[in-house]
Order: structure tokens, then C-alpha cells, then sequence
């Protein structure tokens, strides 16, 4: 039996278009010690895909960071499986708020040297002295009360969604983001600290390195905005995160309020839609209104457009020997953004899509 998954991209999603099966689009992420992580990793895939689970799962020595769908008929056996293993027995699972079952197409597995791709040396800094964890309505007090409030995402997250009055570095990985907001908050180190990010994974890193850097008051927001949302449904508390959740699948979003706050990277018509071009061999991810996905069929620019439809054997051709995206993603970067009128869009290459 084959521990990965072969099929070309483009078949398994056209499988997964037409699949009925009801899935629970899901993230977690545990730090803990694995010792043969590639033992672990085949068990962990041979027993996952025979339950018909999807999605993108990192392994390190560190621990495991993974963002998945289950079938609906299989969710409690796969419950089950987590507390067979002592290290993921209730673990925290932060279940998607929007969920169409068609999140991921495969099953995909990876030993890292890491779960977070932070550029951090964890030997200079205790991981494990986290910051205060805020439940939603602890959050809400903090936000009211004046703290400074920090997104620990990438631009293209928080340029769909945020938290009100916070502060969005633009940084393109999260290593760039560690860097700017050391920048940002230089001489603050008395004031009350509160990050936050999609599923908190971040901010576990992130709030330790900063305590170290002796920062006094730093608290995070468990289980980040995913968890937020859904005490904010629960508890009717007020609802302060504007937009949407950026999630690192493929629905590329989860709507938390009504508000669109930002533009159509082509048309600047008001959209908070994010696309990948259709182009295969770019990719780019964007944000894209209706009538420009209608008129540019999908596609970043012109070029793009005339790249698709180009007969399918002289794309391959183009695409020989040149490396495409792997875990890397192309970004628009709005910061270069001009020339809309002709609908093109400069690009910055490969920002790591290792986060959440
Ligand atoms: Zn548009
Ligand atoms: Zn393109």
C-alpha cells in the first residue's frame, strides 16, 4: 500500500467537486516530543486515509500542526483515534466556522524540522513560557480596556479581516512578522500585549519569544479567531473581529461579520474574495470580484489568460523544467499594487503557506 497520494491535483479536486461526502473541516496543533517522526507519520497516514481524511499536516521532533477535513460518518472513530494516542487525548480541535466538505482533496503528510516555519532558535528562549491565554470575552475586555492589540498574520490574512484598532504588520511570513513587531513595539515593554492568529498556533511561539524579550503583559487568544468565532456565537458575546478569516485551504476563507473591507485587486470594487489564478504555472493568490473572475476566466492578467488557453501540451512545455509551487504560494503584494486599468498585478514569489 502506498503511503502517499500520486492522483494529479487536478483529478482529485474534480473528484472532490463531485464528492457528496459530508466532512468537519478542522485545525489542530499540539507541541510535544516525537521521537521517529517518520514512524509516526506513516501510522498516522495509513490510519487517517483508510478513515477518508483530508488535508495538510506537518510533523516535527516539536510536535504535530495540522489543518484536515473528516468525513462526518467516520468523525467519531477518528475522535476515538486521538485518544488512543496519549499525546493527542483532548487535544484542543478548532472546528471550521463556514465548512462547504470540500476543503482539501488529499491526504498530505509532511516531517518538518519544525511545525511552524518561526526562524526562531528555540534554544535561546523557553517555547514553553507562553503568554496568558484570553478566552473571547477576555479578549473583548482587553480591546475595550486599551491594549495594543497585534495580528501575528501575513498581510493577505489581515487584509481580509482583523481585529478592531489592530495593529497589521505587512509582512509577508511569519518570520517577517516576529521581526517588524519586535520593531514596532521597542520601549513598550511595561504596556499590556495581545496577539492573536488564525488558530493560535502562532501566538504560542510568538508570545513566548516576546516575554523573553521582556515584555511583561503579553497575552494571546486561544484557539485564535476560529475559536473566537465560535464563543462569540455561543456566549452572544459582541463580535470586535471585523471581515473575514483567512484559512490555508481551499476555501481560502471563513466570513466572521458582514463587513467587506478591502478591494478587488483588478477593479478595486469593494470583495474580500481570494482566488489562485488558473494558471497553473503562476498561481498567484489574489482577490477577485465576480466580474473580473468572469471576465479574466479566473486569471491574474492577460498573459495568464492567454497561457490557459494555449492547448494543454505546449503549457506542459512551458512548465518544464521550471519549479513551481510546491508549499511556497506567489502573493499579491499590495503594497506594489498599480496598473489595475489593464487588470495586470505585480507579484512577490513564494511566501511559505506553513501557518494557521
Ligand atoms: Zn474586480
Ligand atoms: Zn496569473
Amino acid at each position: 500500500m502506498s503511503l502517499h497520494n500520486r492522483i494529479d491535483k487536478r483529478v482529485l479536486k474534480e473528484i472532490i467537486a463531485n464528492d457528496p461526502t459530508q466532512r468537519k473541516t478542522l485545525s489542530f496543533y499540539k507541541y510535544f516530543k516525537i521521537d521517529d517522526t517518520q514512524a509516526y507519520r506513516d501510522r498516522l497516514y495509513r490510519d487517517w486515509e483508510a478513515l477518508g481524511c483530508m488535508g495538510r499536516i506537518y510533523l516535527a521532533n516539536e510536535g504535530i500542526n495540522a489543518q484536515m477535513s473528516v468525513p462526518l460518518d467516520n468523525w467519531n472513530e477518528w475522535v476515538e483515534y486521538l485518544s488512543t494516542d496519549s499525546n493527542l487525548t483532548n487535544v484542543p480541535l478548532k472546528i471550521a466556522v463556514e465548512d462547504d466538505s470540500k476543503s482539501f482533496y488529499k491526504l498530505k503528510i509532511k516531517v518538518r524540522s519544525k511545525i511552524l516555519a518561526d526562524g526562531l532558535d528555540d534554544s535561546t528562549f523557553n517555547p514553553w513560557n507562553t503568554g496568558r491565554h484570553l478566552s473571547a470575552k477576555e479578549m473583548n475586555e482587553a480591546i475595550a480596556q486599551g491594549a495594543i492589540v497585534i495580528d501575528m498574520r501575513n498581510h493577505y490574512e489581515s487584509e481580509v479581516g482583523h481585529f478592531e484598532g489592530a495593529i497589521k504588520p505587512d509582512a509577508d511570513t511569519f518570520r517577517q512578522e516576529l521581526k517588524m513587531v519586535e520593531e514596532m513595539l521597542e520601549g513598550k515593554e511595561d504596556e499590556k500585549v495581545v496577539m492573536y492568529c488564525t488558530g493560535g498556533i502562532r501566538c504560542e511561539k510568538a508570545s513566548a519569544y516576546f516575554k523573553h524579550k521582556g515584555f511583561k503583559d503579553v497575552n494571546q487568544l486561544r484557539g485564535g479567531i476560529i475559536e473566537y468565532a465560535h464563543q462569540v456565537q455561543e456566549s452572544n458575546l459582541e463580535n470586535k473581529y471585523i471581515g473575514k478569516n483567512f484559512v490555508f485551504d481551499e476555501r481560502l476563507g471563513e466570513r466572521i461579520s458582514d463587513e467587506v473591507i478591502a478591494q478587488c485587486h483588478q477593479c478595486g470594487e469593494p470583495c474580500d474574495n481570494h482566488t489562485n489564478c488558473a494558471n497553473v504555472e503562476c498561481h498567484l493568490l489574489f482577490i477577485q470580484c465576480d466580474a473580473c473572475k468572469a471576465k479574466y476566466e479566473e486569471c491574474c492578467s492577460d498573459e495568464c489568460n492567454d497561457i490557459i488557453h494555449l492547448p494543454e501540451e505546449a503549457q506542459r512545455e512551458r512548465r518544464k523544467g521550471k519549479q513551481l509551487h510546491g508549499d511556497a504560494r506567489n502573493v499579491f503584494k499590495k503594497g506594489r499594487f498599480n496598473g489595475r486599468a489593464d487588470g495586470s498585478i505585480s507579484k512577490v514569489p513564494s511566501v511559505d503557506q506553513m501557518s494557521t
